[in-house]
């Protein structure tokens, strides 16, 4: 495998392959959101002052997390927490454990979290945040403490009514658990809905995990009824096999797509007559990763991206589809299931080819809106049932979609395009409703 590079997995030292995505374009993800809010807010005609608000995170902290690690060590860690906008009510957005986290990369993602619960109608803000650590090279114990250093410092911006935060990549169930027992113990009460996300015995939502996923598959369905394809003659590939992407791609196999390609860091595989989900999702909760896999050829992660098929899910992360990649993409429809993975300079090649991208801000906002029903389920103290949150969740997945594609159509836009000027509409007329303080 060319420039595999190896990497031992937490305390259990399980050995798995990273092998590299696509070269890198090196636009900054902060840059990139820009660009496109700069596009619509140019269509919107947005005042001088609002756009000058809306472009700026309201708070950025940067803390330092000091650990003693396993043995004996002291380590001292970087975390962030940006919130970017509290108009619409409290913040909220994921927090992401990973060695190349930086501040610029929270600036965007939190951004893109205003955008995206503006888009679905959640009444939440956008935030996020990240600590810069390797996951795979540290034990449960050292996540653990980082996890509840981070959160200690920064008691005095989480909260139900203030910031709330939820999983992202490298960060699952039990790093909330964690986030909210150290809440908890500083407010000296069980406070359930300061996060989402969490397992269900603590507050958690049925459904929670297969948001995201869920919420791809629904808008995958929109997309496919909008260019007359059956899911059953719709063939699919997905990048990445974390959350999102094993789900997305089980969920839509469900739906009688055929999964014709799968990858994670050590690398794509691809099958013509369809791949087998299930066992795939097996195989990785036994063995961590695809590595090794029998259930189809050995593909790059780059050639995964270029397969013959009619449905692309990149649902591994930013800026894997720069304007090289995308003019050898062959799918008729993209579907962002990860946040940023296209780069701004990818969206004019990907248009001209007439390729109908479902931007991030809609396709991969199930997660959210379901941590929307979590929190006020937590706030209610009554639980709802799966099937009316699913219920409630495609509904408004497909509204949101066909809003979306509504304001695209009206402004001769991308669907990218027209998510943003939705959104950004939204949050300037609640901001110019409520007025500036002062
Ligand atoms: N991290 C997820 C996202 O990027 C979920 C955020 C949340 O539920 O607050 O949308």
């Amino acid at each position: 495998m060319k420039d595999a590079q190896l990497t031992s997995m937490n305390s259990d030292q399980v050995t798995i392959y990273r092998e590299p995505g696509p070269p890198i374009d090196k636009e900054r993800p902060l840059e990139s959101m820009m660009k496109r809010f700069d596009v619509a807010a140019e269509i919107l005609g947005l005042e001088r002052g609002v756009y000058q608000y809306l472009k700026t995170p309201v708070r950025q902290h940067i803390v330092s997390i000091p650990i003693q690690m396993d043995d004996g060590r002291i380590e001292v860690f970087e975390g962030y927490r940006v919130i970017h906008n509290d108009v619409m009510g409290p913040s909220k957005g994921g927090i992401r454990y990973a060695p190349d986290v930086s501040l610029d990369e929270v600036k965007a993602l939190a951004a893109w979290m205003t955008w995206k619960c503006a888009v679905v109608g959640i009444p939440f803000g956008g935030a996020k945040g990240g600590v810069r650590c390797d996951p795979s090279k540290l034990t449960q114990v050292e996540i653990e403490k980082i996890t509840r250093r981070y959160t200690a410092n920064l008691m005095d911006v989480f909260g139900p009514e203030r910031d709330v935060p939820a999983p992202d990549m490298n960060t699952n169930e039990q790093t909330m658990a964690w986030v909210m027992d150290t809440y908890s113990m500083h407010t000296r009460r069980t406070e359930n809905a300061v996060v989402t996300g969490k397992p269900l015995i603590i507050g958690g939502s049925l459904g929670r995990k297969e948001a995201t996923g869920r919420g791809v598959m629904v808008n995958t369905l929109s997309a496919l009824g909008k260019l007359g394809l059956s899911p059953k003659d719709a063939s699919v590939a997905v990048q990445g096999f974390g959350n999102v992407g094993s789900i997305s791609a089980r969920l839509l196999q469900e739906q009688g797509c055929r999964i014709v390609g799968i990858s994670d860091i050590s690398g794509g595989f691809f099958n013509e007559n369809g791949i087998d989900v299930s066992g795939a999702m097996t195989y990785v909760e036994k063995h961590r990763s695809l590595h090794g896999w029998k259930g189809g050829d050995k593909v790059s992660q780059t050639e995964l991206l270029e397969c013959e098929c009619d449905v692309l899910v990149p649902a591994a992360k930013e800026d894997q589809i720069n304007p090289a990649v995308a003019k050898k993409i062959h799918a008729k429809v993209i579907v962002e299931g990860a946040n940023g993975p296209t780069t701004a300079k990818a969206d004019p090649v990907l248009q001209s080819k007439g390729i109908l991208v479902v931007p991030d801000i809609l396709a991969n906002s199930g997660g959210v809106t379901v941590s929307y029903f979590e929190w006020v389920q937590d706030r209610m103290g009554y639980f709802w049932e799966l099937e009316s949150i699913n219920d409630r969740l495609d509904r408004m997945m497909r509204s949101a979609f066909d809003a979306v594609y509504q304001a695209a159509a009206k402004h001769h836009v991308s669907m990218r395009i027209g998510a943003y000027v939705l959104a950004i509409d939204k949050v300037a007329k609640t901001l110019k409703v409520r007025g500036i303080y002062a």
